[in-house]
């Protein structure tokens, strides 16, 4: 079979750190353009916008948007009306409306939720099926600077703030559950002269059961991106966002293919068998928090 041509969007941070070598050791693609107001790719077409990608007439088949979320989904209807098969970066887009409108015919929309394909995320769903939970909590706490610097867009309307990595708990949380996950409460710290919280703390319901989470974007020292579940029948570690896994205290051996081989593996897959893939779960529980949130104003924040 031919590869998969395909075109990356944005070519910032992520284009850079993950989807370039993924998409470089797999043979299933073949990575024919870049599309970027700034950066160029060494040896494949460069395009400003997708629309000059567009009008050369380069073949393509599918793109890949590694753009911040903000406007995300008006590239990637223009990319669906392209006849080209579309995979979004997390969050898939600001609000579940923006992206349930994406109509993908008989393209592929896969919404892609990197950490699920964290290596510890598809035992604990093993383990945890079955058991009855008592308890949650998910602490994700990093220094924004130390991980996103200058990226004025997170702090910026639409960019999520702190829940653009807390996304990724709340994917991993509600891979493993069994049921759905609902907001209770949200408290969010939002800085003064940005418009998207720089820490939250969520009360999630699962059923009977309460689950706190904490977010921190603030926090220097020790990055903690863990996710603890007490079970009638023992206890659950998912730490390092998914890649360690402790059943009782006791790590477990765990086969690690890397997180965005697999998403690129699985466009394929989506792609050959004709499907989309895109749950909104996730996207669903930071927009009801950052809807119904109670708001503090905190301490004007610079990079
Ligand atoms: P980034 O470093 O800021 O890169 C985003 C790129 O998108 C920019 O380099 C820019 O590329 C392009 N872009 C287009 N419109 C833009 C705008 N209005 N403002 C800023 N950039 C714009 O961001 P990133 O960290 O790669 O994150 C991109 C997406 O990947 C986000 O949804 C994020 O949640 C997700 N993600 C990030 C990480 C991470 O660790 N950083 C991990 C997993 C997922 P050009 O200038 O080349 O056009």
């Amino acid at each position: 079979m031919q590869p998969i041509r395909l075109a990356l969007v944005g070519i910032g941070k992520i284009a850079r750190d993950q989807h370039l070598p993924a998409i470089a050791a797999d043979a299933g693609f073949t990575l024919v353009a870049g599309v970027s107001r700034n950066a160029r790719l060494e040896g494949v077409a460069h395009f400003a916008d997708l629309a000059g990608l567009l009008a050369s007439g380069l073949p393509v088949d599918a793109v890949s948007l590694c753009t911040p979320p903000q406007g995300r989904h008006l590239v990637a209807a223009q990319a669906l009306a392209a006849g080209w098969h579309v995979m979004l970066e997390k969050p898939p887009g600001v609000t579940l409306a923006e992206v349930q409108g994406l109509q993908p015919g008989n393209r592929t929309l896969y919404a892609s939720w990197h950490s699920r394909a964290a290596a510890g995320v598809a035992p604990a769903r093993v383990w945890l099926a079955g058991r009855r939970i008592v308890s949650a909590r998910i602490m994700w706490r990093e220094d924004i600077r130390r991980w996103h610097p200058g990226q004025d867009w997170i702090l910026a309307s639409g960019g999520m703030g702190v829940f653009d990595p807390g996304i990724n708990a709340l994917s991993i949380l509600t891979e493993i559950l069994p049921a759905p996950v609902e907001v209770v409460a949200a408290r969010l710290a939002v800085p003064a002269n940005r418009a998207s919280p720089i820490a939250a703390w969520l009360t999630l319901a699962f059923g009977a059961v309460d689950i706190t989470a904490e977010f921190d974007f603030l926090h220097t020292g020790q990055q903690q991106w863990d996710i603890v579940i007490e079970t009638t029948d023992g206890h659950l570690a998912l730490r390092n966002g998914g890649a360690e896994l402790a059943i009782n205290g006791i790590a477990q051996p765990l086969v690690d293919g890397g997180e965005y081989p697999a998403l690129y593996r699985r466009f394929a897959a989506l792609i050959a068998a004709g499907q989309s893939d895109c749950d909104l779960a996730p996207l669903a529980l930071v927009t009801e928090a950052l809807a119904r949130g109670e708001t503090i104003t905190v301490s004007p924040f610079d990079f």
